[in-house]
């Protein structure tokens, strides 16, 4: 994967325009969303951009082989956050996650040591009010032993019946694979159809 950055944004009419499909990461600040940036592309200078203070508030936007878009969306729950930003998916998040058409796939990335928080199980509520597939990534795998590991996969795939669920790690690197491959699944999806529409 050959990845950019492209820019930060505050709003819709600042992100790239055009067909190109997005694919959107959300999560709880601290999840570990810009490691699992690094982690995704093999880009560390990636997560430094991210996490650069006052970016952490925006949507950062990184081109992946010219062909799609990952977007980066600011982290939920952050404590230092204003109380409407904290709890409601208010804003910027809920705007990016219902208008943009180009939204393909969410990876949602909740932490494997402290399971999905109140604010996680909302978010997957909120997703599932809509349309665009969700993949949960359950990140850190690595800090639980094998039998704890299995245990939490366990629990939410009976929680979720429906969704993916990928345990990952960005220090094993475990997951990896399984995500990209569901990135270019989701993207792959949409320009297949595109190619029909223009037939
Ligand atoms: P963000 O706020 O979601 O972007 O989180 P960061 O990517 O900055 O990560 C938060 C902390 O979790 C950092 O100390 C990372 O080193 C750590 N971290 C991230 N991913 C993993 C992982 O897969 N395993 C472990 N053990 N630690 C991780």
């Amino acid at each position: 994967m050959n990845t950019t950055f492209v820019k930060s944004a505050t709003r819709l009419e600042d992100l790239p325009q055009g067909k190109k499909p997005h694919v959107a990461m959300v999560g709880r600040s601290n999840v570990g969303k810009s490691t699992l940036l690094n982690s995704l592309t093999g880009q560390k200078g990636l997560a430094r951009v991210s996490s650069t203070p006052g970016r952490t508030q925006m949507m950062n936007v990184f081109d992946v082989d010219g062909r799609y878009f990952l977007i980066d969306l600011p982290g939920y729950g952050y404590a230092k956050a204003p109380k409407a930003l904290r709890n409601g998916f208010a804003g910027m998040i809920h705007d990016y996650l219902w208008q943009v058409q180009q939204l393909k796939l969410v990876l949602l990335i909740i932490d494997a040591r402290i399971g999905p928080t109140d604010l996680d199980r909302e978010m997957v509520e909120y997703l599932a009010s809509g349309t665009i597939p969700v993949v949960m990534i359950i990140n850190k795998i690595d800090k639980l032993s094998n039998s704890e590991a299995v245990n939490i996969v366990r629990h939410l795939q009976t929680t979720y019946p429906n969704m993916t669920l990928i345990p990952h790690s960005s220090v094993s690197g475990k997951g990896r694979g399984e995500i990209v491959q569901e990135m270019e699944k989701a993207v792959r999806a949409n320009s297949t159809k595109e190619n029909k529409a223009s037939e």
